[in-house]
């Protein structure tokens, strides 16, 4: 006699299978648009390529064949101007919206948000997911208002529902999938028959600013390793591209850079907070201090100013690095800030790091006027000139570059401005 299967046996299978399916498949995104308009079939294509945390410096310095290539057939610009703070999720989406951190919401890895009257953490999918805290139009949710379809293969902002729109297909960021599944994947967006066939593409290569944050940006071997490694990803990429002759843009850019730090220069975030008077956010680079009610905020600052030794503390809108004296509210009241070269972490940390004998890392986070932070932009396609070079571009530039090309609209309350970039830009 056959035994009967538990039914929580059958869930549990089927949720596995559901998961797996997730995994190898991408999401289509429930909010209806799945063909491009007939208007939207005649427009070119945007690749927009983030490999976090590449340097500014990097190219010149290693000579990655295919990188040399691209850049020597298209354009680039001198840096690329990360947004203050210069960390990974404020900067991928300034690039996806064309606005500061201060005003698209995103200020940091880690934020305080009133309110939801919650922490933001970057690592809780949860609230990655949660919409509602980031905002801003981006550059795929300005497609589907223009009848274009879009997709991701992962971007910041991608996977939530942001004025109700994802891209048409986008991805769970998981870590583990490899570039090379990623470029198959964008590949066969490419050859899908043209009503959906996404116009704008965005994919993400975490490579550089893994490397970077294990061993420094200074270790020359390891940098040239994965650099290598990643440049033969993107000529597969430009290979296949060209393959399918269709009007294809790639623009690629970073977040941010990576700077080198002695482990020494850690500082104990513990011996700057006090949760009776403040709640503290550590972005390492930049710590947030939110007094609680009732706490009277010059005497924190003249207290901690007290202990001040390799960082500063500020009134918000006195903190050097902003680009306008910020009004977002969740910045909290105080900023302390480690001075360039010194980095905030828990003790915890700190101490495992020192019985692994780590004696130097990579971070970033600091002021965009740090070199070492400065990010890259090069592009190449129809749309763009050939073997151009201009001065540093900021990277809230990104988004009405990617409008113009794609001929969406530019939301008139942005920070970047199309100015700044369209030199690049072929004029006929
Ligand atoms: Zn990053």
């Amino acid at each position: 006699m056959i035994k009967r299967i538990p039914w929580q046996l059958i869930v549990l299978v089927l949720i596995s299978i559901s998961f797996l399916s997730c995994k190898s498949s991408s999401h289509v995104s429930e909010q209806g648009l799945t063909q491009n308009s007939k208007a939207s079939i005649k427009k070119p294509y945007v690749i927009l390529i983030s490999l976090d945390g590449f340097r500014w410096d990097y190219v010149d310095k290693y000579k990655p064949p295919h990188l040399t290539n691209f850049i020597e057939n298209g354009i680039q610009s001198e840096y690329l101007t990360p947004s203050f703070p210069s960390k990974t999720f404020p900067n991928h989406y300034s690039i996806a919206t064309g606005m500061y951190p201060d005003k698209h919401g995103i200020i940091g890895n880690t934020f305080y948000s009133y309110k939801k009257e919650r922490t933001y953490e970057n690592r809780n999918r949860e609230m990655v997911e949660d919409g509602s805290f980031y905002g801003g139009s981006p550059i795929w949710a300005q497609a589907d208002k223009s009848q274009m379809v879009s997709a991701s293969y992962f971007f910041v902002g991608s996977e939530s529902k942001i004025q109700d729109i994802r891209p048409t297909y986008y991805y769970r960021y998981d870590g583990a999938v490899k570039n090379e599944a990623r470029i198959a994947q964008a590949m066969t967006w490419l050859s899908l028959p043209e009503k959906e066939r996404p116009h704008l593409i965005t994919l993400y290569f975490s490579d550089m600013d893994d490397v970077g944050h294990r061993y420094g940006p200074s270790n020359e071997v390891k940098i040239k390793q994965a650099l290598f490694k990643l440049d033969q990803n993107l000529g597969d990429l430009f290979k296949g591209v060209k393959s399918t002759a269709l009007p294809v843009n790639i623009i690629i850019v970073s977040d941010h850079g990576m700077s080198d730090l002695s482990t020494k220069n850690f500082l104990e975030i513990e011996t700057i907070k006090n949760d009776s008077l403040y709640s503290t956010i550590d972005n390492g680079s930049l710590v947030s201090l939110h007094p609680k009610k009732g706490s009277n905020i010059d005497a924190i600052i003249r207290n901690l100013k007290k202990k001040e030794h390799h960082f500063k503390v500020y009134k918000t809108a006195d903190t050097p690095g902003f680009e306008y004296v910020p009004k977002n509210k969740d910045w909290g009241a105080i900023q302390v800030q480690p001075d360039y070269g010194y980095y905030f972490s828990t003790k915890g940390k700190i101490e495992t790091m020192k019985t692994a004998a780590i004696h130097s890392v990579g971070v970033h986070g600091y002021g965009p006027e740090h070199k070492d932070m400065a990010g890259i932009f090069y592009a190449k396609g129809p749309a763009f000139k050939k073997g151009f070079s201009l001065g540093a571009i900021r990277n809230i530039e990104i988004y009405p570059l990617i409008c113009e090309i794609l001929n969406l609209e530019i939301p008139r309350d942005i920070d970047g401005s199309l100015e700044m970039i369209k030199s690049v830009l072929k004029t006929e």
